[in-house]
């Protein structure tokens, strides 16, 4: 483990289960514990502060030729002699052991997350295979962080284990130069990139998955409807189901890596920060309803709001959230109510505004965006910036055409 840079330190707490016997690794909590012991009780007697070295000296051997690990001998002494450290420093009385866990160093055991395997390294070259409890998401945030040492723990009814993770902490955030708003619907991610005085930089726009894995739903819909009760326990339609559960995931996974790290490389770029729309207030907006309970859920829109968020804190790019109430629904330009007018194409009843759907949704979410932060400075972004729904005859209505105008001449108005 590495000093020096300031570092954040988390730890995965996670049920594990071992596959096969557990005999082996039971054998060597036992065996760890009862050494731990050992050394306490000798550090105790010699009533000195004994160094690195000198404890490798005193013990390394012994502790090797009892079958433990290099690096289990060492995470043995320096364990015994901590717990010898803090009873002395407390007045307290010598430590005396009776739970059943071990600190294991990463170089004795092997974290495989995607398949949440973990493998222990025992005493006598024994292997222990563990299989990790916990919803993939919890783990996802861990990815790209270092794992140092875990502790593995027995409770008497269950193996439990705490893998420390530690990632080097960055500089704060830069400060924003651009704003970018990202729309998610069933089809399509719009991504539209703003300067602070609405001038539009960037507009990029990427194909969601959502019908290929809509496919894999519905056959896996069909298959239970028509197998209602059984299909859990006829082996070869619980594996086809299974298959395309993983296929769902599969793709889910990987597309949300994809445009997390891309949205972030753009974001990057572009010195932005990025404007999502907040999911907690979408069962509010009735236009998403249909699209997002009804047909898939709300998990996927998530799943790529998670990327996108960590690849950013990845980049020291900031993340801001907005409750995208209204923003498929009202004129950017004037708050007017927008109706279709061909297919996908918004138009303004009021001031004739004319746009693409998923465009107007991310100046929405930008207007609402720099109306909620400019005034407070916390983005950067020019304090003088558009409110949103201003009328254009209002104090700032000349700023207000400015980034109008700087728009509209993307579609036909
Ligand atoms: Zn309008």
């Amino acid at each position: 483990m590495r000093g020096e840079e300031p570092a954040l330190v988390e730890a995965l707490r996670v049920r594990a289960l071992p596959e096969g016997s557990c005999d082996r690794l039971l054998e060597f909590l036992k065996l760890y514990r009862d050494v731990v012991q050992m050394v306490v009780d000798r550090v105790w007697s010699i009533n000195d502060k004994l160094s690195k070295g000198k404890l490798h000296k005193l013990f390394y051997n012994n502790l090797v030729s009892m079958g433990f690990r290099a690096h289990h001998a060492k995470e043995v002494y320096v364990y015994a002699e901590s717990l010898v450290e803090s009873a002395r420093s407390n007045g307290g009385r010598k430590p005396v052991l009776r739970k059943l866990s071990a600190r294991i160093d990463r170089y004795d055991y092997k974290l495989d997350l995607d398949n949440m395997v973990l493998t222990l390294k025992l005493h006598n070259s024994y292997e222990a295979r563990l299989k990790l409890v916990s919803p993939k998401e919890r783990v996802e945030k861990f990815r790209g962080w270092g794992n140092y040492e875990l502790v593995m723990k027995y409770d008497g009814s269950g193996f439990w284990v705490s893998i420390y993770f530690r990632r080097a902490i960055k500089p704060k955030p830069l400060k924003p130069r651009t704003v970018m708003a990202i729309d998610l619907n069933f089809d399509n991610i719009t991504i539209a990139t703003l300067t602070s005085n609405g001038r539009l930089v960037k507009l990029k726009r990427f194909k969601t998955p959502h019908r290929k894995v809509l496919t894999h739903r519905i056959w896996i819909e069909r298959v239970q409807r028509r197998y209602p009760r059984s299909w859990r326990f006829i082996k070869g339609v619980k594996k086809a189901i299974d298959r395309h559960g993983e296929r769902i995931r599969n793709i889910t996974w990987d597309y949300a890596h994809k445009v997390g790290d891309l949205v972030a490389e753009l974001a990057s770029k572009h010195s932005s920060v990025i404007v999502l729309e907040d999911l907690e207030n979408l069962r509010e907006s009735n236009k998403k309803n249909k699209e997002f309970n009804k047909r898939l859920g709300l998990w996927f829109y998530r799943r790529i709001q998670f990327c996108i968020e960590y690849e950013a804190g990845e980049r020291n790019i900031g993340v801001v959230k907005i409750n995208p109430r209204g923003t498929s629904s009202k004129c950017p330009r004037c708050g007017g109510k927008l109706a279709e007018n061909k297919h996908r194409i918004l138009r303004c009843r009021k001031c004739g505004f004319n746009g693409d759907r998923d465009v107007i949704a991310t100046l929405n979410l930008y207007k609402k965006y720099v109306s909620k932060y400019s005034r407070c400075g916390v983005s950067g972004v020019a304090p003088n910036a558009p409110k949103p729904y201003e009328s254009p005859s209002g104090v700032q209505g000349n700023r207000d055409e400015a980034m109008t105008s700087s728009y509209t001449n993307l579609y036909k108005s």
